[in-house]
């Protein structure tokens, strides 16, 4: 069964969200702290997708995220922000999460997002040709792996779903929206903005200087064109 982690210090919205990931098939690992998430994510490796609080008593959400994704850069990761922390959305993106719900949501929502995470993160590899070469990248799709040069780049799931999109559409101009609905898919509840906020983390990873891109560039008004 696919297994998600619940980290939530208050019991009430924790009991609520674990009822509806349950009740949509999902096997549920709950944690009241970060401490405790890292500890439960550690006995049960097998999780998929972890759903994590920011305010927290003792080290936040956002420390908890960085930990998990630097142990595992597979892992989806959803952050739970409350309505006031509209800068916390960005930074915890930032940081490693792949998506990110605003509170109060709805039950139909918060499943939409993990059914969706998992989809991505599940999907199977193509038959054709596992290697797509386009100079100075090098991305293995049996793998899900991205090399520049012959370094291996480290990429979220996510991530590397977007290079992905990027390289079957070499040259030809992407909208922001057209993006969206191919990565996140068509039912997703977001913003446009996750968009450019994964746009500009994967610059820094794969441009020589992501204030100048050569590789991911911004076609104003519209969205991005992969050029390599
Ligand atoms: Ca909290």
């Amino acid at each position: 069964m696919k297994k998600v982690l619940v980290l939530e210090d208050e019991s009430s919205i924790r009991g609520f969200i674990v009822i509806n990931l349950r009740r949509a098939g999902y096997e549920v690992v709950e944690a009241e702290t970060g401490e405790e998430a890292l500890q439960k994510l550690h006995e049960h490796p097998d999780t998929r997708v972890c759903l994590l609080d920011i305010m927290l008593p003792g080290i936040d959400g956002f420390e908890v995220c960085r930990r998990i994704r630097m142990a595992n850069p597979q892992i989806g990761i959803i952050m739970l922000s409350a309505r006031s922390q509209e800068m916390d959305k960005v930074t915890g993106l930032m940081t490693g999460a792949d998506d990110y719900v605003t509170k109060p949501f709805s039950p139909a929502e918060l499943i939409a997002r993990v059914d969706a995470l998992l989809r991505r993160s599940g999907e199977a590899a193509p038959s054709r040709s596992a290697e797509l070469l386009q100079p100075p990248f090098l991305l293995n799709t049996d793998n899900r792996t991205l090399e520049k040069d012959g370094v291996r780049i480290k990429l979220t799931q996510l991530e590397y779903s977007i290079v992905k999109l990027f390289m079957e559409n070499r040259g030809k101009a992407l909208s922001r929206e057209a993006i969206l609905d191919a990565i996140w898919g068509k039912g997703y509840f977001g913003e446009l903005k996750i968009v450019d906020v994964n746009v500009r983390r994967l610059r820094l990873k794969i441009e020589d200087d992501a204030q100048e891109p050569k590789y991911i560039s911004t076609v104003w008004g519209y969205g991005y064109k992969w050029n390599a």
